[in-house]
């Protein structure tokens, strides 16, 4: 507690909108999905669809609200430089990864974000253990680091296409886990979203990327190949979600199907986040008071 203000100061964000339909709590009506540690997790279960009552137009206008706090409180996370968040995406291709980062992360100062988007590995990153290139890329004190596919494509990816044995990646999740926990115990809170959409939203997805101008640099043809193997993945995606959801580092499943809604669970979810991280100004340095700048 600072001595020399008398309290612990809450970072004033601007208010949550009371007019939303979430005026009873921001994830009863949202259809987020928290994934309980040690159950099994049915994916199917969730709703893509969902849009927490919200029209896009409210959506919006609650989105920049979302952002608006999430800024405030960077300021001070990144002013006090002892903790770290870090927030994970995953979802199958055109998801809507690289969206959700450019919506949720607009309002923040750049210097205190990075954003390291995991390809397939290059042949240095596989000489290593497979944590070794996300490990290297946890955001040091103060920042938010952003994944844009992360370690558990070594689960995911990994064991769709049947790139290391089943017994290498079975090993994974407890390493994940241990993994997270040692990030954890070190200051950094993991948020993890995972982006659910239907097989027909992705569909439709691809064939605008084939259509639109614009979009056609995104369609990447082997995203067909992929596709063929939908049930695969989301039978990886499940138990990923399942075996890696822990109390210290949840999953949170977001309803996809609708861009703008996804956007407003995701920046909600970042903010009471950073809200609850509580990240407070340092104390001004000795001797100041009085001084004149001349
Ligand atoms: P994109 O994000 O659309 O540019 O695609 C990146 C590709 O890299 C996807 O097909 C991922 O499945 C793949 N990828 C990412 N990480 C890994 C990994 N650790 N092992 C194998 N493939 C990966
Ligand atoms: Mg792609």
């Amino acid at each position: 507690m600072s001595k020399k203000h008398g309290k612990r100061h809450r970072a004033a964000t601007p208010a949550a909108d009371d007019a939303t339909p979430w005026q009873d709590g921001p994830r009863a009506a949202s259809g987020i999905v928290t994934v309980v540690p040690g159950q099994a997790f049915d994916l199917g279960a969730v709703d893509s669809d969902a849009d927490g009552g919200f029209e896009k137009e409210a959506a919006g206008a609650a989105l920049k609200v979302e952002r608006e706090r999430i800024s405030v409180l960077q300021e001070r996370l990144y002013a006090e430089r002892k903790r770290s968040l870090l927030v994970v995406f995953q979802a199958i291709d055109t998801g809507g990864k690289d969206g959700t980062i450019r919506n949720v992360f607009k309002g923040v100062n750049p210097q205190g974000c990075r954003v390291w988007s995991f390809k397939v590995p290059s042949s240095d990153e596989l000489d290593q253990d497979f944590l070794w290139r996300y490990h290297a890329k946890v955001p040091g004190r103060g920042l938010i680091g952003v994944f844009n596919r992360s370690h558990y494509e070594d689960v995911l990816a990994v064991r769709v296409k049947e790139l290391v044995p089943e017994t290498v990646w079975r090993e994974r999740y407890g390493l994940i886990n241990d993994f997270e926990r040692l990030l954890t115990l070190s200051g950094v809170t993991v948020l993890k979203f995972f982006l659910h959409i239907s097989k027909d939203k992705q569909k439709e997805r691809l064939e605008s990327r084939l259509a639109e101008p614009d979009k056609a640099w995104k369609f990447d043809p082997a995203d067909l190949t992929e596709r063929k193997s939908w049930d695969a993945y989301q039978a990886a995606f499940a138990d990923a979600l399942a075996r890696c959801s822990t109390p210290y580092a949840p999953w949170h499943v977001v309803p996809a199907n609708r861009k703008w809604y996804r956007n407003l669970v995701v920046s909600r979810t970042v903010a009471d986040t950073l809200e609850a991280m509580d990240p407070q100004f340092p104390e001004p340095k000795d001797g100041i008071a009085g001084l004149k700048v001349v």
